[in-house]
């Protein structure tokens, strides 16, 4: 989880500015440091992805669980990640990236959906 920055922190906030919304994050499933696109939306390492959106891109949804990459499609425009909130079971499919883990994809392309 992320942690809140102490009183002592905000003071320090107005000298930092972003033009972008781009947060670089670390992955929670598997620890590696994501660089952030303003797109990705899961981590290119492990494909584990969190609960954020309801609907693609708009992070209204307040759960946060984590979202398994249960399974992968292949169509003509590259491959597809199936998910599962592992808290609230809410599944979504996102297109995977060009960076995105192939071992991985390849493997999930294989996997019977839970
Ligand atoms: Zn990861
Ligand atoms: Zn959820």
């Amino acid at each position: 989880m992320y942690k809140k920055a102490g009183p002592g922190v905000i003071g320090y906030m107005g000298s930092k500015r972003f033009s972008r919304n781009v947060e670089d994050f670390r992955c929670e499933a598997c620890k590696a440091k994501v660089k952030g696109t303003g797109y990705t939306d899961h981590c290119p390492n492990c494909l584990w992805s969190k609960h954020v959106d309801i609907n693609p891109g708009d992070r209204k949804s307040d759960c946060k669980g984590l979202m398994k990459p249960i399974k992968a499609e292949h169509n003509r425009k590259g491959f597809v990640i199936i998910y599962i909130c592992e808290r609230c079971r809410a599944r979504k499919k996102v297109n995977a990236n060009a960076d995105d883990n192939r071992e991985l994809l390849f493997a999930l392309l294989n996997a019977l959906a839970a």
